[in-house]
């Protein structure tokens, strides 16, 4: 098993702050998968990403986790990170500049075919479960979060980058945005887990949603648990745990009812 770096403070995080860790050489953390997020506010992170099963697989260095701050690349007097929209309008762009120069930084080391570049965005694709299987077996991501109006479009462009949004809506920033993928996405890397939390039968990942779970006690404020599951009949359960799915995913989801026949017509 990899050991957590020791020499960078807390945990596997290494907050690239200071102009000279511009200098140094990221510590690979042998080898252990590893997400760099560029944003305004290195602060947030690990934020709720320290905790639980993802915070215990960062303590034990299953992950690693590097946020940089893009004011760090920021030049001149000011060293403005920002500027007024061109055409005019309310709110800020993160300028072309310091972000390329930060997403220079991030990319130094790795191939893009296996480390790929996100920005967080509301005009991005919707993260889906697909995306964060493709994003776990890349050996890292670069994540970049917005703040105020957005980033300057060249340098989306130039640099590559790809946007991933979390859902229809409009956040402040790109940072809970980014604690959302990683956490999707650091739970399907090996040893995340425990046997016992399976990502097989999981919402999503059969393209069904996930049936129903029960608990003890076995009967509560009157309600009684669906007796197949106490019958101790292993096939029973898995017929209806199938069954039950199906009937979820067609009532909530048509969208990925639908998507679920035509992928089952075509095996
Ligand atoms: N003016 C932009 C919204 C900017 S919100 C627009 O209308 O498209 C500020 C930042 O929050 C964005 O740069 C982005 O990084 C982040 N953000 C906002 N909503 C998001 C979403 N649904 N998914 C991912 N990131 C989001």
């Amino acid at each position: 098993m990899p050991t957590p770096s020791k020499s960078h403070g807390r945990l596997n995080i290494e907050a690239t702050r200071k102009p000279r860790a511009l200098m140094q050489d990221q510590p690979d953390l042998a080898g252990a998968w590893k997400a760099k997020v560029l944003t305004l506010y290195p602060d947030m992170f690990p934020g709720i990403l320290g905790q639980s099963l993802t915070g215990r697989a960062l303590q034990e260095g299953l992950w690693g986790l590097e946020p940089i701050d893009i004011r760090m690349f920021a030049r001149g007097k000011h060293r403005n990170v920002d500027d007024t929209p061109a055409g005019g309008g309310a709110g800020m762009v993160l300028r072309a500049d310091v972000v390329g120069r930060a997403i220079d930084f991030a990319d130094k080391g790795h191939a893009r075919a296996d480390w790929p570049v996100i920005y967080l965005s509301p005009r991005g694709k919707p993260l889906t479960q697909a995306m964060a299987q493709r994003f776990s077996e890349a050996k890292g991501i670069t994540l970049l979060c917005g703040r105020f109006e957005g980033v300057d479009e060249r340098v989306l462009e130039a640099r590559n980058v790809e946007e991933v949004s979390l859902g229809d809506f409009v956040l402040t920033g790109g940072e809970i945005a980014a604690q959302a993928l990683i956490d999707a996405t650091v739970r399907l890397l090996p040893k995340v887990l425990g046997n016992a939390e399976s990502t097989v039968d999981e919402s999503h990942s059969s393209g069904l949603l996930e049936h129903p779970h029960y608990t003890r006690p076995a009967e509560w404020e009157g309600r009684t648990i669906p007796e197949v599951l106490t019958s101790g009949h292993h096939g029973k359960v898995a017929e209806w745990r199938q069954a039950q799915s199906e009937a979820t995913t067609k009532a909530r989801r048509p969208d990925l009812w639908e998507a679920y026949q035509k992928a089952k017509l075509k095996t």
